[in-house]
């Protein structure tokens, strides 16, 4: 790369879904390379598919990225502004012999491709009305037929480029489809030229996508030769997979693919960029340090260490990346941020905000994602759990739960609430005196209070309670062993 040229680089999503995660990871790798060579980095929305584009995805788009806290130097730009643009580096095209119209109807297009399917024929456009004479088209217009406007690959030609990811690359001009549509008939410009004279007008000094784009790209260069652009450098970074190596989609995995999903179920910004940074490029110097933020290795990023294979969506990972940024966050970060969460399944005002920051205390280190918030502390707001369950009852019926239960009920009023330390002494002197002791003495306590064995410190949990709710619990469990 030359070192005078100005680094100018850009996401270009299209607002026919939602913000997709490999757009993001994209995006991040984007947002780094411009960082560490002090370069621009462009939105551009390319909603040029009137039918498909939506004004809510767009929205969603902007949204994600501004949670994400990926910040543009320009844009967005949209595509729908710029169609003159298209349309004139079209006729020029036209007018130098570069580009043909094209009248092919859909069903003699339909008619090629079948018999090539029977030949076992690679499908593709033949080109044939490449070379039309002026009769032809006259024909054609008086048959009233539309045209589109085809760009004239050149033939059997070798498209090379240096990938800053891929290394050396090479794809045929032959096995691209034939020439390629550039305009539809109304005048509306198709992806792989629109892209061209954007980038190319935006001055875009490195095109950094998704390896889906190899064969674009080999389109693509021949297109900006003829539009008189300087080429662009590429880089292609894998696409991400599920572990059975299939793409993300929608239909089969629902929606880990938009990120609005860990927007709604409580994952932290950071954790995510991390993760999907980190998913497919390591530290130079310090490949083992998995946990990083984005400015703070900007200047060790470099496309080239970005791996070749493909990425693996790997949801335990992730959860480990955002449990680590959970816990880095304080109490108040943490309520802040899951307020939307607790708000929609618990009755907070049962609680003086103190102990309801407690609560957070106990659980976050097991926490996820933000979500699980309300179910992990909902014992300490009712007592809707299940004492049936096979594991609870085989704890419940053990012969000592009956007197813990009992005598813990005859020291509740002289109970320190307030001490949770104390609390666990005064049930540590009630197992003393029963001779029991560890989880025959902790577990009926435990699940009579909380529904489970597992969970926080006992004496934290009798604390946090109250003597109120104690009381009725135990009760409860007591009727239960009846
Ligand atoms: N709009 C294209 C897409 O969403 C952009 C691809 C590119 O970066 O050139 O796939």
């Amino acid at each position: 790369m030359s070192d005078k040229k100005e680094v100018r680089v850009r996401i270009a999503p299209s607002p026919t879904g939602s913000l997709h995660l490999g757009t993001v990871r994209t995006s991040l790798y984007n947002y780094l390379f411009s960082k560490k060579h002090k370069g621009k980095f462009i939105l551009r929305i390319e909603d040029t598919d009137q039918q498909r584009n939506k004004d809510e995805y767009t929205k969603e788009i902007l949204d994600g990225f501004k949670w994400l806290q990926i910040n543009f130097d320009e844009g967005p730009y949209y595509q729908s502004e710029r169609l003159d643009l298209y349309r004139k580096s079209a006729q020029k095209l036209l007018d130098e012999g570069k580009a043909y119209n094209c009248f092919a109807t859909t069903e003699e297009l339909d008619a090629l491709r079948k018999s090539q399917r029977a030949a076992r024929m690679p499908e593709k456009y033949d080109n044939r009305h490449r070379n039309l004479t002026e009769d032809q088209k006259k024909k054609f217009l008086d048959e009233g037929r539309k045209s589109v406007i085809r760009f004239k690959l050149p033939d059997n030609t070798e498209i090379k480029w240096n990938d800053e990811i891929r290394g050396y690359v090479s794809v045929n001009t032959n096995d691209l489809g034939g020439d390629p549509v550039i305009m539809r008939g109304d005048g509306i410009p198709l992806y792989n030229f629109a892209v061209v004279i954007d980038d190319g007008d935006m001055r875009i000094s490195h095109v950094i996508r998704g390896d889906d784009h190899l064969h674009n790209t080999a389109k693509q260069i021949p297109i900006f030769q003829a539009l008189g652009f300087e080429v662009p450098s590429f880089g292609h970074a894998p696409l991400i997979f599920t572990h059975d190596r299939e793409k993300l989609s929608k239909r089969k995995h629902g929606d880990i693919a938009n990120i609005d999903k860990y927007q709604r179920e409580g994952y932290l910004p950071e954790a995510l960029a991390n993760y999907l940074v980190h998913m497919s490029w390591t530290r130079p110097d310090h490949p083992e340090d998995e946990i990083f933020r984005l400015n703070d290795v900007t200047n060790e990023f470099s496309l080239d260490r970005i791996s070749k294979s493909p990425a693996v969506y790997d949801l335990p990972k992730l959860h480990w990346f955002n449990n680590h940024y959970i816990k880095e966050k304080t109490t108040q970060e943490i309520f802040d941020l899951s307020k939307r969460f607790l708000e929609k399944e618990l009755d907070l005002s049962i609680y003086p905000k103190e102990q309801i920051f407690q609560m957070i205390d106990l659980v976050k280190s097991g926490l996820n994602k933000l979500d699980e918030l309300p179910g992990l502390i909902r014992f300490f707001f009712d007592d809707k759990f299940d004492l049936g369950s096979s594991e609870n009852q085989k704890i419940l019926s053990g012969e000592n739960a009956r007197k813990i239960f009992d005598k813990v009920i005859q020291v509740l009023n002289s109970l320190n609430f307030s001490d949770p330390h104390a609390c666990k002494l005064v049930v540590d002197e009630i197992g003393k005196g029963l001779s029991v002791k560890g989880k025959d003495l902790y577990w009926p306590l435990r699940v009579a209070l909380s529904g489970s064995n597992k969970g926080p410190d006992l004496g934290l949990i009798i604390s946090l309670l109250g003597k109120e709710k104690v009381k009725s619990r135990i009760e409860k469990a007591l009727r239960v062993l009846v």
